[in-house]
């Protein structure tokens, strides 16, 4: 039975740890041996991949292989926003600070429309929050795409892994028979002879809008090709217009153009991206679509917004990077293939899976959040704590997503594209007001905040009586949605906390205990449901897979330590939280009076609901069994 082995400098670091992964040689670092055998082989190093392999390699996998053909990553340009629901992941990984102080904080967004009369030049119409929905960023960052893979490339080479650069995988098939590693993966050396034929339990294809390893399942993206071409262009400008730092989605009679204020480069300037809808829009077919796109120059992408800005002027100095690309909003049929068995074995995810417009600011976080969904359920799995069922999970939870996405992607897109011309702004039969109804409601969905997965083995919807059904986007503790972060203060040592940050990504299942008011009154009788949560019920699973966090309500007051029980208190020095601040009960929408219980999967999602008494009388154990091995 595996085991998880908590490291005594740094349990955040090594806490999967099982004993019998040790039989493995660890592999990943050195380039790939004809005939090496891996758990995981992982292709592409863009975001999708690289966090994968990150997280597979925080949670112990110690034979994962990561290759990629290109030989560095990103310099400049491709993604550059990371939403809200991102942003809590990295810091869940302790990987967001540079982000969040090195980045450019999107907290407004300001709209601009043709002026009101002659439609000649623009006028702002209103400044609106950038993210509408409750989350512990209230902004989204930009920040270019190859620092973040920096940031995850050390982060893996810390954890004794690292991507073998120049390895392109050429194809793969799935051969069963008696051995345990059944994925044959094909790569060569990029731009050379060398081939290497190395075998694994389960890959990964973080391969890109044109995956080889998609295409090896037999699936295309399917989805329509829209006819609208766009330029994108990261440079330090010189302006007029008065909200260059702001993202500002402006329409004038010229087009529609969206800007994106951007982090500072080495020498001290600062960059600004713009989005241009090129005026020669093609025609439906693809053919007409990749000629109109090739006719996208960078003098063009700059006169484009020279006119839509116009009466204001735009100087041109430093271009970091340009690009011009035509919208295909598409989603692969399915992410994953399985063996006869009906085991998952490959599995796609970001651009391999779907790809739409860059304008949603969706691209490199809908395909971390794939990676993040799949990496804990493939660890599990490969450590023997759950039952291979839940991989199949991941497709449900995620295609759901890329759907999502690409609906609203499909409905942003073309409104974007419809232009907004002079009084009242309707003559296009769109208005400004219908425009600013579709930012906002897509918020919950574009921050990632407001993701919910529907019910499967790791989401039960039944349980749901003891939360009030308020609103949705407000934080409330629910079947499928991430808990939102809450500010508590331990009562150890008093120390302000962040919730999310006593819940951080290493793997493990949490039980989050909301004790009722009554509990203040007559701690004693809360001591057997308290030591079910803390001691009983964790120890009916691998040690360490199940953790107990407990809030009780209010500041400390009278309570003291020796009011919990014992088990509590040999365990909980860093969990126990009261609501100093008043605002956990509430943002949950938890009845104080009656208090919850609520198990939060690895990945910081909800599973289970339930009222404190019942989750103890069976409702937590039993969902628990569905998806940990008992002990
Ligand atoms: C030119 C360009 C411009 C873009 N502009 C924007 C933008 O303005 N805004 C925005 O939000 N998004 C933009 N994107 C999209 C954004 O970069 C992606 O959504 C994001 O990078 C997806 O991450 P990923 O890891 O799924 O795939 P990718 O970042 O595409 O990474 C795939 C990786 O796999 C590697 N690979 C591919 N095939 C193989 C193989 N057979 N063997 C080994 N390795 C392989 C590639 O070298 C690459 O490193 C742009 C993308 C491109 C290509």
């Amino acid at each position: 039975m595996p085991v998880f082995v908590e490291s005594a400098h740094d349990a955040r670091d090594t806490r999967i740890n099982p004993a019998h992964l040790t039989a493995l040689p660890r592999l990943a670092a050195p380039p790939p041996t004809e005939g090496d055998n891996y758990e995981v082989v992982v292709v592409g190093s863009g975001p999708a991949g690289i966090l994968s392999s990150v997280l597979l390699a925080r949670y112990g996998l110690a034979s994962v292989l990561t290759v990629d053909s290109k030989p560095e990553s990103v310099h400049a340009g491709q993604a550059d926003g990371l939403q809200p629901r991102t942003l809590e992941v990295l810091q869940s990984l302790d990987l967001a600070h540079e982000v969040l102080t090195q980045g450019c904080q999107m907290h407004e967004v300001a709209f601009w429309n043709p002026t009101d009369g002659d439609g000649k030049g623009i006028e702002r119409t209103a400044f609106v929050p950038d993210v509408a929905v409750a989350a512990r960023y209230p902004h989204e960052v930009t920040i270019h795409q190859g620092r973040i893979e920096r940031i995850l490339n050390e982060d893996l080479e810390k954890h004794g892994n690292a991507v073998q650069r120049g390895w392109e995988v050429t194809k793969f098939q799935l051969e069963e028979g008696e051995g345990e590693f059944p994925v044959v993966v094909t790569m060569q050396k990029t731009g050379g002879d060398e081939k290497r034929v190395v075998r694994c339990k389960h890959l990964i294809g973080a391969d890109g809008a044109h995956s080889t390893v998609r295409k090896g399942m037999g699936l295309s993206l399917e989805g329509d090709t829209t006819d609208h071409v766009w330029g994108v262009i990261d440079t330090v400008c010189t302006t007029t217009f008065p909200d260059i730092r702001k993202r500002c989605a402006i329409h004038s009679s010229a087009g529609s153009i969206m800007i994106i204020p951007r982090e500072r480069i080495s020498g001290g300037a600062v960059l600004t991206r713009i989005y241009c809808q090129m005026e020669d829009s093609p025609a439906a077919d693809k053919v007409a679509s990749k000629e109109s796109r090739g006719k996208v120059t960078l003098e063009r992408i700059m006169e484009q917004a020279r006119r839509v800005l116009a009466p204001y002027t735009i100087e041109f100095g430093h271009v970091d990077w340009w690009a011009a690309y035509q919208i295909g909003q598409r989603v692969a049929p399915k992410f994953q293939m399985s063996d006869s068995k009906g085991v998952p074995r490959v599995h796609i995810a970001g651009d391999a899976c779907h790809t739409h417009s860059p304008k949603a600011g969706q691209g490199m976080n809908v395909s971390m959040m794939d990676a993040y969904n799949l990496s804990w359920k493939l660890a599990h799995t490969l450590l023997g704590l759950a039952p291979s069922s839940i991989l199949h999970t991941y497709e449900s939870e995620r295609h759901s997503i890329a759907e999502q996405l690409i609906a609203f992607d499909r409905s942003f897109s073309t409104l974007f594209s419809t232009p907004l011309t002079t009084t009242s702004h309707t003559t296009s039969g769109l208005t400004h007001d219908e425009f600013l109804r579709v930012f906002r409601t897509g918020g919950g969905f574009t921050s990632g905040c407001g993701i919910e997965y529907s019910g499967s083995t790791l989401v039960d919807t039944s349980v749901r009586g003891v939360v009030t059904d308020g609103l949705r986007e407000s934080g409330l503790l629910w079947p499928g949605r991430r808990v939102m972060n809450v500010r508590t203060k331990r009562f150890a040592d008093a120390n302000p906390r962040d919730l999310q940050d006593d819940m951080p990504s290493t793997g493990v299942y949490r039980l989050l205990v909301l004790l009722p008011s009554a509990f203040r009154a007559t701690p004693g009788d809360f001591a057997g449901l308290l030591t079910a949560y803390s001691a009983d019920i964790p120890a009916r699973f691998p040690q360490g897979a199940v953790e107990t966090v407990i809030v009780f309500p209010g500041e400390r007051g009278n309570l003291e330590w020796t009011d919990f029980p014992a088990c509590v208190r040999a365990q909980g020095e860093w969990t126990v939280l009261g609501d100093h601040y008043g605002c956990v009960y509430g943002t949950f929408s938890v009845d104080v009076a009656k208090g919850a219980v609520a198990v939060v999967r690895p990945d910081g999602y909800v599973g289970v609901v339930a009222g404190l008494q019942e989750g103890g009388d069976g409702v937590v154990d039993g969902w628990l069994r569905g998806v940990l091995v008992g002990v």
